[in-house]
C-alpha cells in the first residue's frame, strides 16, 4: 500500500512540499531535526535550513450550500482532499434568539427607546447563515495554505459562463460541436427551463434535452430549438412539434434568449473577493460547473462527489490526476454555548461548566472500539459519544473509559474519511 502523505513546514514555518518518505521523517524526529506540529494531518516542522524547493500547488474549491469540496493538486498528484460540512443550524438559532428577545421586550421592563430603524447594513453584508458558510470556506482554504505551498486557487462560481454564451441562440450553428460545448449547452438549457420539464413541470427526475421541432422533421440543433422534458413526456411527444403536442407557449418561450446573466450568489462573490485579497488577483481563477462536469466525467472518470468535483476544478486543462484514497472530513461546529439562563421566564441559571470531569463537548474520543465526539455529558453517569458524520449516538460510556483522540481546532472536527470506510458505511446501511 502506498504510504500516506506527511506535510512539511520549513524552519520559519513556511509550507514545503509534502513527503511520503516515512523512514526519513522518523529519522529526523528521532535525531531532533524536526518536530511534530500537528498530528492530524501529520505535519512536521524542520529544524534545519533547506533549499525550500517547491512546486506550485493548485487548490480547487467546490462551494456548496451544505458541503464544500477541497482538493490540492500539484504535479498531477492530489496532495490533500477534504470535505467541509457547513453549519446548517445558524438560521434556526438566530430565529430562536429573536423569539427570546421579543418575549423579553414585552415583559414589564424599563423604557427602552426604539432602535429598530437605526441600523445600517455595511457594504458586503451577508445574511448570518451565508456569512458562516463563506467564512468556513475561507478558513478551510487558508488551512490548506498552511500545510501546502498554495499558489493558485480555482473556485467554481456558477454552472456556466454567460460570456461564452453570448447570443447562444443566434450563434448556435456557428459553434464548434465539441464535447465541452455540449456540456455548456446542457447547463444553459437546464438553467433556462429552470430544471423542470417544459411540458408537465416535473422536477426531481432525470430530464432530457429535447428538440421542440424534432430533428426528423427538420428541427435544428440550435439552443432555441431545445427544451427540457422528462422521459415520459419526451416519449409521448414523439415526432410531434411542441405546437402539435399542445404546447405553443413552449415554442414561443424557446425563441426568447435568456437575458439575465448567470446568477452568481453574493456568498461566492464574497469568497472570491477575500481569496483575491489573500492570494493575489491573478492567483484566483473562476471555474464553471459545466467545465467541472466535463473534466470529472470525460477526462477523470470519477463519480459525483464534492471532493471529486474539487479535484476536477483544481486540474489544469489536459491534466489527469487520480483522487487520493484519503479524504479529510471537517465538520463545522459551534464555538460554544453562550446561553446563560433557561426556563419559561429565564429563571434557571445555566450552571453547566465548560468542562465536566475534564471533558469538553465536541472532543473526539475513542470508546469501546468506536471513534466519535462527545455529544452529551452528565455530571453523574455516562457520557454520550456520537458519530462525527451523522450525529447518531454510538455508545454511552462512563468518562473513565474515554480515550482522547483530538480536540476541535479552527472551529471544526477533523476526521478521516477513507473510501473503505465510506463503502463499509454504505454496505452496512444497505
Ligand atoms: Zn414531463
Amino acid at each position: 500500500m502506498e504510504q500516506s502523505i506527511i506535510y512539511v513546514k520549513s524552519r520559519t514555518g513556511e509550507p514545503l512540499m509534502p513527503t511520503r518518505r516515512h523512514s526519513k521523517v522518523w529519522y529526523w524526529l528521532r535525531k531532533g531535526l524536526a518536530r511534530v506540529v500537528c498530528r492530524e494531518p501529520l505535519t512536521i516542522q524542520l529544524r534545519f535550513e533547506t533549499t525550500g524547493y517547491i512546486q506550485p500547488v493548485t487548490v480547487g474549491v467546490d462551494t456548496g450550500a451544505q458541503a464544500v469540496g477541497l482538493a490540492a493538486v500539484a504535479n498531477e498528484e492530489v496532495l490533500l482532499q477534504a470535505e467541509v460540512h457547513l453549519r446548517t443550524d445558524i438560521k434556526q438559532k438566530l430565529d430562536q434568539r429573536r423569539k427570546s428577545r421579543r418575549t423579553r421586550r414585552s415583559r414589564k421592563t424599563r423604557y427602552r427607546p426604539a432602535r429598530f430603524a437605526n441600523r445600517r447594513r455595511p457594504a458586503g453584508w451577508l445574511p448570518p447563515s451565508l456569512r458562516s458558510s463563506a467564512e468556513a470556506t475561507l478558513r478551510a482554504v487558508r488551512w490548506v495554505a498552511t500545510v501546502l505551498p498554495v499558489r493558485q486557487v480555482n473556485v467554481e462560481i456558477a454552472s456556466f459562463d454567460t460570456q461564452k454564451l453570448q447570443n447562444p441562440e443566434i450563434t448556435g450553428e456557428q459553434y464548434q460541436h465539441g464535447e465541452l460545448h455540449g456540456y455548456l449547452v446542457r447547463e444553459y438549457v437546464l438553467h433556462k427551463w429552470r430544471h423542470r420539464c417544459a411540458y408537465c413541470g416535473a422536477t426531481e427526475m432525470p430530464l432530457q434535452l429535447e428538440h421542440i421541432i424534432p430533428k426528423a422533421r427538420g428541427g435544428s440543433e440550435r439552443v432555441s430549438n431545445l427544451a427540457l422534458a422528462c422521459e415520459a413526456c419526451n416519449l409521448k411527444k414523439g415526432t410531434q412539434t411542441a405546437v402539435e403536442f399542445g404546447f405553443p407557449q413552449v415554442q414561443a418561450q424557446a425563441k426568447l434568449p435568456l437575458k439575465a446573466a448567470a446568477h452568481v450568489s453574493s456568498m461566492k462573490t464574497a469568497i472570491v473577493g477575500a481569496l483575491r485579497e489573500q492570494f493575489g488577483h491573478d492567483q484566483v481563477c473562476l471555474a464553471y460547473g459545466y467545465e467541472t462536469k466535463y473534466t470529472r466525467i470525460q477526462r477523470l472518470g470519477l463519480p459525483k462527489s464534492h471532493t471529486n468535483d474539487a479535484v476536477a476544478i483544481a486540474c489544469r486543462m489536459g491534466e489527469v490526476v487520480k483522487p487520493s484514497p484519503l479524504v479529510f472530513q471537517l465538520r463545522c461546529i459551534p464555538r460554544g454555548n453562550y446561553q446563560l439562563y433557561n426556563g419559561k421566564r429565564s429563571e434557571h441559571k445555566i450552571w453547566a461548566p465548560k468542562k465536566v470531569q475534564g471533558w469538553k463537548l465536541y472532543e473526539l474520543v475513542e470508546a469501546k472500539g468506536h471513534v466519535g465526539y462527545i455529544g452529551g455529558r452528565r455530571l453523574k453517569g455516562a457520557f454520550v459519544v456520537k458519530d462525527p458524520l451523522t450525529s447518531k449516538t454510538l455508545v454511552e460510556v462512563t468518562p473513565r473509559k474515554l480515550v482522547r483522540v483530538s480536540r476541535p481546532v479552527h472551529g471544526w472536527m477533523l476526521t478521516r474519511l477513507s473510501f473503505e470506510a465510506k463503502e463499509e458505511r454504505a454496505s452496512s446501511s444497505a
